[in-house]
């Protein structure tokens, strides 16, 4: 059941608009989550292959309709059709593929051998329960292939689940819907609710799910994690980042140009784990400097349909107007424009492309989180002094390393604050779906995708069985005689030679005292 309200969907590069979605109530979320409960424990039966059939229909779908879905999700958040069909439409295909082969893998019920001769009478088995009733809440950056990931783990790992799309991209919710519905999962299983975000953590969370799985900015991450501790239930939280690319002197410069060009003014900046601060070695500086002016300068910005743009338009007007007044308070305090796009001023929402030297870590360009196509370059010194003002975030989602040196790489991977670090590359674990994605510092709490993602799914029951074959154990109470004799015995045992001799003086003779 829905009111007689709508949110309305625009086009951000043109303002027109694109459709109307019913909005639910809180009563409608209530609701939901009963329905998805009683839902969910039929799925919970299902086996890992069952489940994986229903996800190849989902899958099936998507590869059928993928464009015609890239360019819904192009219409509605900003970005070409091409960045729609590779980051979003590619991504969330290769996902089908890893979760539906390994989830049996990761979760099944599995046998733990004991660590000690104290458990030598136990047989121990694992299990990975489902969580019940997920919550997922997604942004409007990547409002596909975020969304779908954290779908196909809540499946596999045998949930049900309460969805809420961003409002600025509606549209892609009404697509996740319909690769919903191509999986014929059970009825109810899957609930999309459109409600506005700033009721919607309270709502969720007070109609009782089990788990909440959100992605979005700091603030609100903050807001739900407090919400959530009064239930006391689990949340991971996906949130910003303030990603540095380290650029070393024996770089291969172009690469790095390329690589800083794609990560981060792609989806115009709009990426969580987008490269927005680059620091260079002082000897490449100027001539890195160089081919990024050339090649940021070649770039168009404008409406993503149009056959010649690189970079399409902000998605919302709200972080158009955010980056605008950062780039122009940088200006301000000093930073200098060392390269800019070409626009088309006609297209609306749309930012130039740009590039900022000049710049120092106490402006709020280089601070915060920009979420927009504008990055500043500053030169370093020596390797030390890089890491330094990499780290020098309260973020720490990911951060990339340019050299030809890979053990350097390597080395300078392990002392980054942060969750992924790529050597050579940016942004690009996240289409990786085995790999766990999430940051470090304030820039997330837990892990999605992959193994770990899963394991976020489920929580995990432990089933002891004790085949012990006398009446009593030595040590219940009241205690047998040998008791204090058998527990000194046991915990010097698992110790050098020395320390089992001692203990097996102490289970003949046992302590002095006790
Ligand atoms: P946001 O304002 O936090 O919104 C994200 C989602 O949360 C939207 O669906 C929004 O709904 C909803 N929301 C807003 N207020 C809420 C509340 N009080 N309770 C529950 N849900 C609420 O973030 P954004 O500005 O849209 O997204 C950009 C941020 O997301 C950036 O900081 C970016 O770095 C981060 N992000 C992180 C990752 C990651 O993997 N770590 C990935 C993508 C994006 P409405 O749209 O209805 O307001």
């Amino acid at each position: 059941m829905s009111t007689h309200i709508h949110t309305e969907a625009f086009n951000p590069a043109t303002g027109e608009s694109l459709g109307q979605i019913p909005q639910n109530t809180l009563e409608d979320i209530q609701h939901a989550v009963s329905r998805i409960r009683k839902a969910q424990t039929k799925w919970a039966d299902f086996s890992f292959s069952e489940r994986g059939k229903h996800l190849r229909k989902m899958q099936r779908h998507l590869i059928e309709h993928g464009e015609e879905y890239a360019r819904i999700i192009s219409a509605d958040n900003g970005k070409t059709l091409t960045d729609a069909y590779i980051t979003e439409i590619s991504s969330a295909v290769i996902a089908f593929d890893y979760y539906i082969k390994h989830s049996a893998r990761v979760l099944r019920e599995r046998r733990v051998k004991g660590s000690h001769i104290f458990s030598l009478f136990t047989r121990n088995r694992l299990q990975q329960v489902p969580m019940g009733v997920v919550g997922i809440i997604s942004p409007w950056n990547y409002p596909l292939a975020i969304p779908m990931h954290e779908i196909l783990m809540a499946l596999m790992s045998g949930n049900g689940l309460l969805y809420k799309a961003a409002s600025e991209t509606q549209m892609v919710g009404q697509v996740i819907q319909k690769i919903v519905d191509a999986g014929e999962l059970p009825q109810d299983l899957f609930v999309q609710v459109n409600v506005a975000g700033r009721i919607a953590g309270d709502a969720f969370l007070e109609a009782g799910i089990d788990k909440l799985f959100f992605t979005g900015s700091v603030p609100i991450g903050k807001i739900l994690m407090k919400k959530a501790a009064e239930t006391l239930t689990p949340i991971s939280l996906e949130l910003g980042g303030n990603d540095p690319m380290i650029v070393c002197a024996e770089a291969n410069l172009k690469k790095a140009v390329n690589g800083a060009i794609w990560a981060g003014l792609s989806n115009s900046g709009q990426s969580c784990a987008g490269v927005e601060r680059i620091y260079v070695h002082r000897d490449v500086y100027r001539p890195f400097l160089k081919l990024l002016k050339k090649k940021v300068e070649r770039l168009r910005v404008g409406h993503p349909d149009h056959k010649d743009t690189h970079i399409g338009t902000m998605t919302t007007s709200r972080q158009h107007d955010a980056v605008r007044n950062m780039l122009e308070e940088a200006i301000a305090q000093g930073a200098i424009v060392e390269a800019i796009s070409q626009i088309d001023e006609t297209t609306d929402q749309a930012l130039p492309a740009t590039i900022l030297t000049e710049v120092n870590q106490e402006m709020r360009v280089m601070k915060e989180e920009t979420f927009g196509p504008v990055i500043g370059v500053m030169p370093f010194k020596n390797i030390e002094e890089a890491i330094q003002l990499a780290n020098d975030s309260d973020l720490g989602l990911t951060a990339s390393i340019w050299t030809k040196n890979h053990s350097l790489g390597r080395k300078i991977a392990s002392q980054l604050e942060a969750g992924v670090v790529t050597i050579n590359s940016h942004l690009i674990s996240h289409a990786i779906p085995n790999l766990p994605w999430g940051g470090f510092k304030q820039s997330g709490v837990g892990r999605t995708h992959g193994e770990l993602g899963l394991l976020e799914m489920t929580k995990a029951r432990v089933i002891v069985n004790d085949y012990f074959p006398l009446n009593k154990q030595f040590y219940w109470t009241p205690p047998g005689f040998v008791y204090s004799r058998w527990v000194g015995f046991m915990m010097m045992v698992g110790g050098a030679w020395s320390w089992k001799l001692k203990g097996l003086l102490k289970l003949i003779f046992g302590f002095k005292k006790l």
